[in-house]
């Protein structure tokens, strides 16, 4: 089975007073395989993270289905949820607490066993080992954004979705989250990641799928979106 399945999903979002709410979502479609790293590509405004929130529960479709790793989102919240790890587009950390302490409360929050944790290892991969100890507030753009990844794969999920991971950061940045994001990846994590980058959506992603105005438009693997271009 897909890695996510979705389903004929449309969101409108309410109205003000009455009036005929923003159609964000007009009845989207597809399948993201395992194991690949998956781009969903589209200007702003066309519907990503409207799905993406949806995926994430934080907000709610007006109808359709979707199932993460089989579990489906509406019967099977619980699973489904723990299945992803989702990068947030703002940063939001307490700036009073430290990277090890963020990552701890998150697998708190997730109820993972203090032998399971590896909040150590995480701090390791996104190279923040030194930074362990440090007031988030003394942390760079840079560092909160890796991490904010770090926090994502607390709880081991097996599928990772980053929203614009790097919207406005500088060149040395964007390397390096793709660096990051290739060697999860390589360890097995299936990636999702919205972008409204081209080229950024070409040289991560395995495969492409684009939205505008809340419609998916083409959903091909790379090599295929660029030999259209
Ligand atoms: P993207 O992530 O691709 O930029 P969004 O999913 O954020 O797109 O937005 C899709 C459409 O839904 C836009 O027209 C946006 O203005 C609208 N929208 C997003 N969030 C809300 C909301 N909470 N209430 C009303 N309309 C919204
Ligand atoms: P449960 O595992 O009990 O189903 P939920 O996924 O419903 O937990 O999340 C409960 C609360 O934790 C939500 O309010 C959500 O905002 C927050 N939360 C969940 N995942 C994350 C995350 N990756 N980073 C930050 N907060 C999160």
């Amino acid at each position: 089975p897909p890695a996510i399945a979705i389903r004929d999903v449309v969101k409108r979002y309410a109205g003000v007073k009455g009036s005929e709410g923003k159609l964000a979502l007009e009845g989207v479609s597809f399948d993201v395989p395992e194991g690949g790293i998956f781009g969903l590509l589209g200007p702003n405004g066309a519907g990503k993270s409207t799905l993406i929130n949806i995926l994430a529960g934080l907000v709610t479709k007006t109808s359709g289905t979707a199932e993460i790793w089989g579990f489906d989102i509406d019967t099977h919240t619980r699973n489904a949820k723990r299945s992803i790890g989702i990068v947030p587009q703002e940063i939001v950390f307490d700036p009073f607490f430290t990277p090890y302490e963020v990552l701890e409360n998150q697998a708190g929050f997730y109820g993972v066993a203090k032998s399971l944790r590896r909040s150590e290892a995480l701090l390791k991969a996104v190279h923040l080992a030194d930074k362990r100890d440090a007031y988030a507030r003394t942390l760079s753009g840079g560092m909160k954004r890796r991490l904010l990844i770090a926090k994502a794969m607390v709880h081991s999920p097996p599928i990772l979705i980053l929203d614009e991971p790097t919207a406005g950061v500088d060149v040395e940045l964007r390397k390096l989250l793709w660096e990051l994001v290739t060697s999860l990846n390589d360890d097995g994590v299936t990636v999702v990641l919205t972008t409204h980058y081209l080229e950024e959506a070409e040289q991560l992603c395995d495969r492409i799928a684009i939205i505008n105005h809340g419609e998916l438009i083409a959903n091909k693997p790379t090599r295929e979106m660029v030999d259209m271009a």
